[in-house]
């Protein structure tokens, strides 16, 4: 039996990142950027008000204040988006709107608030200055964001919202990014029935499918469903086919990966390609394949729903972020306090828990109600995987363990 660290390294060795392709930015979010973007022009473009009020000569405030204002004329009102040929010269100011670019002569804005407009809610053609204000203030110096020549994101940043803004800012509606994996995802079992059928004797619907192309989308792959092969030869043989054919990076496949059954999965995986079965000190999720056919690697996840979901999330995952270009980057984990006893097999234990921030750190305890590794809904309580180290078999309340954080919603139960 191999460790879920060796088993994880053993994966990865076989992943690296996809090459880049060009896409609008909004197709760029949470990717992984594929060239240095440099700036061809300073953000802001011109100096601008960074607020609403008057642009003047700051030397024209010195002493000014409510008891003794300074008055100047008025000689333009100027909004965003506008210019203006005329200058501020001594005694004069410019009525200015954030954004607008400060004219010539105006070394500084004073708000609003600080004026007779403020206080009287209108203006004319003077306006009253109760307050000095120092050379620059309020003005937002063109390039103060972004100079030109700058490099103002560099490849291998993974692009979230505020990125985009950047490359929107400058002009840039398409970007090069590392291009998403392309996932197949293969359900094998004879007792299998999709979606949209009825459940006969014996049967179940295929769930594996969903949740595993769920996980695939939320970490940035593409599913390929190729829905459910039955336990025959021939069968598997089209579906891989299908899926060699689709130019998947990765396949995927759920069940028929236990040691010492009769399995056609096995058959089929070691004529077509090479597949090495294990077992991982884990639970769930003891049996895992892996291996290559035709070139595209492969990884067999369990049949059961929580041992496939829980091994998708150790090896599926962080292979399908190497190939996006971000590394294999751990799941979130945080200390934790655990506050109920919790018994362990003895393998790697993955529990499903809740886990809640509290005054003194995060706490954990395990879900309550039944926690097989067929009880899918055991996962819908949790929102974090409790992690017991190999050879412990009880942790007692009170005692500090590490959980791998499924998503930060508190209070699921
Ligand atoms: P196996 O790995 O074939 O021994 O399957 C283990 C358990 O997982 C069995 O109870 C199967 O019925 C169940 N199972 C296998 N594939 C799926 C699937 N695609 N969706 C839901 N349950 C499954
Ligand atoms: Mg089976």
């Amino acid at each position: 039996m191999i460790s879920v660290d060796e088993a994880r390294a053993r994966i990865l060795r076989h992943f690296h990142p996809l090459e880049p392709e060009k896409v609008p930015i909004l197709e760029a979010l949470d990717r992984v950027l594929a060239e240095d973007i440099y700036s061809d022009i300073d953000i802001p473009p011109f100096a601008n008000s960074a607020m609403d009020g008057y642009a003047l000569r700051s030397g024209d405030t010195m002493g000014a204040s409510r008891k003794s204002p300074v008055t100047l004329k008025v000689v333009a009102d100027l909004a965003a988006g506008h210019t203006t040929h005329l200058k501020v010269g001594p005694g004069t100011a410019i009525r200015i709107m954030t954004g607008a670019p400060v004219p010539e002569g105006a070394g500084a804005v004073v708000r609003f608030e600080e004026t007779s407009e403020g206080l009287r809610g209108s203006w004319g053609p003077t306006v009253e200055i109760y307050k000095e204000v120092s050379p620059r203030e309020n003005v937002r110096p063109a390039g103060e964001d972004i100079r030109r020549g700058e490099l103002a994101l560099a490849k291998g940043t993974v692009l979230r919202p505020q990125e985009l803004g950047i490359l929107a800012s400058l002009g840039r509606p398409e970007v090069e990014v590392i291009r998403r994996p392309r996932v197949a995802i293969l359900a094998t079992g004879d007792e299998l029935v999709a979606i949209d059928e009825e459940i006969g004797p014996g049967q179940i619907r295929n769930s594996n499918e969903y949740s595993t192309a769920a996980q695939v989308m939320r970490y940035g792959g593409v599913p390929v469903r190729l829905g459910i092969a039955r336990d025959r030869v021939e069968e598997l043989k089209a579906k891989i086919e299908e899926g060699l054919a689709a130019k998947v990076e990765l396949f995927l496949t759920s069940a028929g990966v236990s040691v010492g059954e009769y399995d056609v999965v096995k058959e089929v995986l070691a004529s077509e390609g090479e597949i090495d079965f294990w077992q991982v000190n884990m639970k769930p999720g003891k049996p895992l394949a892996f291996g290559h056919i035709q070139g595209v690697p492969l990884i067999g996840l369990p049949g059961n729903p929580v041992s496939a979901m829980i091994s998708f999330e150790q090896f599926a995952r962080p292979a399908i972020l190497t190939m996006l270009g971000k590394g294999p980057r751990e799941k979130p984990e945080v200390e934790v306090i655990v506050d109920e006893e919790v018994t362990n097999s003895g393998r790697r234990g993955f529990i499903r828990a809740i886990v809640t921030r509290q005054e003194d750190g995060y706490h954990a305890r395990a879900v309550t109600g039944p926690r097989g590794s067929g009880i899918l809904t055991s996962m819908v309580r949790a929102n974090a995987l409790l992690i017991v180290p190999e050879g412990t078999t009880l942790v007692k309340a009170g005692e500090r363990l590490r959980a791998q954080m499924l998503d930060w919603r508190e209070g699921v139960e």
